[in-house]
């Protein structure tokens, strides 16, 4: 999809085709100008040449029950982005997915769409597989939308009701090093003009890239905040994140409680469960100490392998999960979706051949 023309063609036509235009595009995800039927034929002519719509992707299904998918977006330059979309059975609504709707939704299920901002990643941490293929580029913001508007296209061919409910910042890449163009993007998704998407549907996850959280306290927009935390102590967390050299938890902290200062929102901190790493009775002590602070929130994350470490088993999670509560810190554990296609957190990669990958 290529729309840096689009200004250029619709330079001399009326104001509304604006609205028409972007109405088509990111409500009704028309994938050919010929669908857009209310545009005179020669604009529809000239569109079709100069703002060409296809996404060249390929599309990696789950094993058994076909729920959760992965796509690889080829780009203009060759290059290719990884995007997932994760299905959850609908039963389970929170307040926070509702995202305020009233509207009464018998779907079966919710999507959520998990989002790359840069191409590869220059953080290089030790637990993640998208680091270990090294860095290329940050996305454009319309190369970060373009994901979205793949997987809107993708479920309204399904069914007319199906569509994106949630947007996670977690793919590929740190959001916060490539802030511009992130935030370009998520003001884009959640324009009632264009796509629409609430902005308390759509979480954004750093490292603890202490100037974006700063800078996401100041926008007028109430997404999501995540915080990769990993470890409890500066030390074991430069071990395993080679940025935690750059941004000690004492800054991180003080950014978080400036940010829930003037936001008012929760903040989740991520906690990858790693066998004998950061997973004994004395880390989850140190971590309830850090965490015992109102509107802060923990997520215990199962490692999904990726050759460096083992995952923490069932049974210490749960002894884990049990220590923080007795704590009285707000806990809860993340569903993993996806390992089987590669597609579940921290085993997205690049593809630096920009040629169709194969997984198992
Ligand atoms: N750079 C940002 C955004 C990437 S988010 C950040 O660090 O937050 C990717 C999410 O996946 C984070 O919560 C990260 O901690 C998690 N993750 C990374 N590697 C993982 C792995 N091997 N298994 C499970 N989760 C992982």
């Amino acid at each position: 999809m290529k729309l840096n023309n689009l200004s250029k063609v619709l330079k001399d036509q009326p104001k509304y085709r604006y609205v028409q235009v972007n109405k088509f595009l990111f409500q009704d995800y028309i994938s050919d100008w010929s669908e857009a039927s209310s545009l005179p034929k020669t604009l529809r002519e000239e569109l079709t040449l100069e703002c060409p719509l296809e996404i060249k992707a390929d599309i990696f299904e789950t094993g058994t029950r076909k729920l959760s998918k992965k796509a690889l977006i080829y780009l203009e330059d060759g290059e290719s982005v990884e995007t997932v979309l994760i299905r959850q059975k609908a039963d389970k609504k929170t307040d926070e997915e509702k995202g305020g709707d009233s509207k009464s939704d018998t779907r079966a299920h919710r999507n959520t769409i998990c989002v790359s901002s840069q191409i590869g990643c220059p953080l290089d941490c030790a637990f993640c597989a998208t680091g270990q293929s090294g860095f290329q580029r940050n996305l454009l913001s319309e190369e970060i939308v373009e994901q979205v508007v793949f997987w809107q296209r993708l479920l309204r061919e399904e069914s007319a009701e199906e569509k994106v409910d949630n947007i996670v910042f977690m793919g590929m890449g740190e959001p916060f090093l490539n802030y511009n163009e992130f935030i370009k993007a998520a003001k884009f998704i959640n324009n009632p003009e264009t796509l629409n998407i609430g902005a308390r549907r759509m979480s954004v996850s750093t490292a603890g890239i202490t100037e974006g959280i700063k800078r996401l306290a100041g926008e007028k927009l109430q997404m999501n905040l995540a915080i990769s935390l990993h470890a409890a102590t500066d030390n074991l967390r430069r071990k395993l994140m080679p940025i935690a050299k750059k941004y000690e938890l004492v800054d991180i902290f003080k950014s978080v409680d400036d940010y829930i200062k003037k936001t008012g929102r929760r903040v989740m901190f991520e906690y990858l469960m790693m066998k004998g790493v950061n997973d004994s009775q004395a880390d989850a002590e140190e971590l309830s100490i850090l965490m015992r602070k109102p509107l802060y929130m923990i997520n215990l994350i199962p490692y999904n392998e990726t050759g460096r470490f083992q995952a923490s088993t069932r049974e210490t999670i749960d002894h884990f999960k049990n220590t923080l509560e007795k704590n009285g810190v707000s806990v809860t554990v993340r569903l993993s979706f996806g390992s089987d296609i590669s597609a579940a957190c921290g085993q997205l990669k690049r593809n630096p051949t920009g040629k169709k990958q194969m997984f198992d």
